[in-house]
């Protein structure tokens, strides 16, 4: 298991630690590279009504659900969020995340600026918002060129939507320039580390502080 900074004893409550940016600054990029470095992180698995595609596993990728199940799901109140993308339903289920945390365990987001609103929204204790900006819109247009899996087109529309995108920046708690990549990646660590050292998340502290100050 990896060090991190909670390393201890004491019980406490996980995060839901969001991360958004344009598309092309690097919020995949980063992702992946918590998610490798740090045991204590897990993606939130998301309900979808779209069909599975050849190599997804039902459960891990997503759990693959009917539209009349996904309707029943939105009635219930069974998600935090939820939205159609690409004519397909997606939406975040409570129940999990709601024992994780609990439990200890942290969930990463990876989502825009609209889905981070409907999480806060529900669940602002919990909520931790990281906005990742790219150093300019020139380098932003090298990345998409560079990542090589959107066309002309594509790109064209991303870059259109960047201004907006990035004009979401003052609806999050932590704003890092994704500059050097390692560096962008140590920045956002320290602030998930930081995140779980908040007093109200150590649920074990009343006690151990309770013990320490005993007789
Ligand atoms: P997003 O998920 O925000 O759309 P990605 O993580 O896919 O963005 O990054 C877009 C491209 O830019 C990828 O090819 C990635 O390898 C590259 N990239 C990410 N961060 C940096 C960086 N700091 N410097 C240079 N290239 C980067
Ligand atoms: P895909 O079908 O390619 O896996 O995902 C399509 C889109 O749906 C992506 O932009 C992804 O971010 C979005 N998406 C996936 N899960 C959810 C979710 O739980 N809620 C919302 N709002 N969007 C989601």
């Amino acid at each position: 298991m990896v060090q991190t900074a909670q390393d201890d004893t004491l019980h406490r409550r996980g995060l839901m630690f969001i991360l958004s940016s344009p598309s092309g600054a690097g919020k995949t990029t980063i992702a992946r590279m918590l998610l490798a470095a740090d045991m204590e992180l897990a993606v939130s698995v998301s309900a979808t009504t779209r069909p599975m595609r050849s190599g997804e596993v039902d459960g891990k990728d997503y759990h693959f659900v009917t539209q009349a199940e996904f309707d029943r799901m939105v009635e219930a109140g069974e998600f935090y969020e939820w939205a159609h993308v690409f004519g397909h339903s997606y939406g975040t289920p409570k129940g999990a995340i709601r024992a994780g945390l609990k439990a200890g365990q942290d969930f990463l987001f990876d989502i825009d600026w609209q889905g981070t609103q409907q999480l806060y929204q529900k669940a602002e204790r919990d909520v931790v918002r990281v906005f990742i900006l790219p150093p300019s819109l020139a380098e932003l247009s090298n990345r998409l060129i560079g990542r090589g899996t959107d066309s002309a087109e594509v790109i064209a529309a991303r870059m259109a939507r960047a201004q907006a995108e990035i004009s979401h920046w003052d609806g999050y708690d932590y704003v890092v320039i994704n500059d050097d990549v390692e560096v962008c990646f140590a920045k956002v660590h320290e602030i998930l580390n930081a995140e779980r050292m908040r007093r109200t998340r150590q649920t074990g502290l009343i006690d151990f502080v309770r013990e320490l100050t005993r007789g």
